[in-house]
């Protein structure tokens, strides 16, 4: 093994929208920095790419192969690369509303309280949508929770056949509104991401070491145990040892877990600082369902998300559950998450079979339904041998089955509209859920709370046993 005689004030692993965030806050505070990346900057060219070859996933997805509960084996769709997930993905950044941080009933019972509440969170999101440069519009969503002001840019053109089915919803008095999306100046790239925001000004510091190319294996401890005393990696087949002040875990809510959980010693057989033995547990996975329309006019079938329906997402009429969310896809040729589902596709092949991706595309408009799932400790990430195990039920079924009905009850009336001309009636409408294997949108995994006998982090994320080790996922901690 390789030692590293540098000493750094913070080790961080993972340059997702976690680390890439810590980061940037990190160095803009003088830190002395090692960010450990198991990637490489992925090139521009394969970045929000917007034609057919966004459907061959697996350019972009690792060569591994993870376990189901029933023990075969899948390839998960993940990016490891400068940037993490965000590198292909929708650029949208919804806030949370109040209620879901105080226990929210869900159809199948409570979810867990965070302990925590919006208001102590709002000011940092408020920090996080400036450097992100997030555009949107407030007071046209009925779900949104209060903000100090309207958004830091106002959101970017639709396209025109869009702002007609935004017509169409409102004619029955439904509430589209524009998605809050991240967005640069940039001509080639204009999707923010985190390599845009946290990376770039960060990375040239000369306090700032970036290592690519090398896989956290495990955390090593002081001989006490009781404080973390350095990170092992992988660089090209080569094992090194970076010691530290303090260490930031932003590896993804899987990879965060698999490192704690092969970092286990005689000290903590379970796995470090998994002594609640929370830690793989509580994975949650939002149940998303895609659906297409035929449209009536062609579209380019290149342009983003756009526009989202929070009409049901705390019930409906005689429903007092929540169902969740509804936005427009993005063009087919460019919406990553569409292409990260393939039985929509071999369906619509089916349905279709003369037609080719780029000719689907124009005459497509694509929707997703979204519910959230309540957090369920046999839902978990194990080892099993050398590699990740994946036990995964999704729960709330009924509630996402309501909102996708619901749903289709709104297309029919949108499509029969003799002033919305811009889709055509059909038959159905091809739908397909989102598989085991699109894992870039769990979460979960390294629970949070103030009990340590059922939590693996404080409420400022940092472990419980071992001193010096924080656990960031891009959702909470990133400006804290
Ligand atoms: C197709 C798609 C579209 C999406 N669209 C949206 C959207 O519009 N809005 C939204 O809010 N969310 C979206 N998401 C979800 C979002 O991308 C993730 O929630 C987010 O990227 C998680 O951030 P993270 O930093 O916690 O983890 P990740 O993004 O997973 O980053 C983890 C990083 O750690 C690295 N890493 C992993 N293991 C190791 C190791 N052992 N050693 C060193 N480095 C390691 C990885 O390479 C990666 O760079 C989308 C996801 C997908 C897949």
């Amino acid at each position: 093994m390789i030692i590293d005689d540098q000493h750094y004030d913070v080790i961080l692993i993972g340059s997702g929208p976690a680390g890439a965030t810590m980061l940037q806050r990190l160095a803009s505070a003088g830190k002395k920095i090692l960010l450990l990346e198991r990637g490489e900057a992925m090139p521009l060219q394969d970045q929000n790419v917007a034609d057919v070859e966004l459907f061959r996933t697996d350019r972009y997805h690792p060569a591994e192969q993870w376990f189901e509960a029933d023990g075969d084996l899948f390839p998960p769709q993940m990016i490891y690369a400068l940037g993490g997930n965000c590198r292909l993905w929708g650029g949208v950044l919804e806030r949370m509303r109040e209620r879901e941080f105080e226990g929210l009933a869900l159809q199948e019972g409570p979810t867990a309280d965070w302990e925590l509440r919006y208001a102590d969170l709002a000011p940092w999101v408020d920090n996080a949508e400036a450097l992100y440069q997030v555009h949107g519009r407030t007071g046209v969503d009925p779900s949104e929770p209060p903000r100090q002001g309207d958004y830091p840019h106002a959101p970017r053109p639709i396209e025109p056949f869009l702002e007609e089915l935004r017509l169409g919803l409102q004619r029955q008095d439904l509430h589209p509104h524009d998605l809050p999306h991240s967005w640069t100046d940039s001509g080639p790239d204009p999707s923010g991401d985190a390599e845009t925001f946290g990376l770039a000004g960060s990375l040239d510091q000369a306090a700032v070491t970036l290592r690519s190319s090398a896989r956290a294996t495990a955390l090593h401890v002081t001989p006490s145990g009781n404080e973390v005393r350095g990170v092992e990696a992988d660089i090209n087949g080569q094992s090194w040892l970076f010691q530290r002040h303090q260490v930031v875990l932003a590896a993804g809510a899987v990879n965060s877990a698999v490192i704690l959980l092969r970092s286990a010693n005689d000290r903590h057989p379970p796995g470090l600082a998994n002594g609640s033995d929370q830690v793989g547990r509580n994975l949650m996975k939002p149940q998303l369902t895609s659906f297409l329309q035929l449209s009536a006019v062609p579209n380019s079938g290149r342009y983003a998300r756009s526009l989202a329906c929070h009409d049901f997402y705390w019930g409906d009429k005689n429903v007092s559950f929540p169902l969740g969310s509804i936005q427009n896809g993005g063009g087919v040729l460019q919406d990553p998450l569409f292409s990260e589902s393939p039985p929509v596709l071999s369906l619509v092949t089916r349905l279709m079979p003369n037609f080719g991706l780029e000719q689907l595309a124009p005459r497509s408009v694509s929707w997703w339904a979204m519910s959230a799932v309540r957090p369920d400790p046999h839902d978990r990430i194990s080892l099993r041998g050398d590699r990740v195990q994946v036990s995964y039920q999704p729960n709330n079924r009924e509630a996402h089955d309501r909102l996708v009905y619901r749903w289709i009850d709104v297309l029919n009336p949108l499509e029969a509209d003799p002033l919305t001309q811009v889709v055509t009636p059909a038959p159905a409408h091809p739908r397909s859920e989102a598989p085991l294997s699109v894992m870039g949108y769990a979460c979960g995994t390294c629970r949070m709370g103030s009990n340590p006998a059922t939590s693996v982090v404080n409420l400022e994320g940092r472990s419980h046993e071992i001193a010096k080790l924080t656990i960031a996922d891009r959702l909470v901690q990133e400006l804290r």
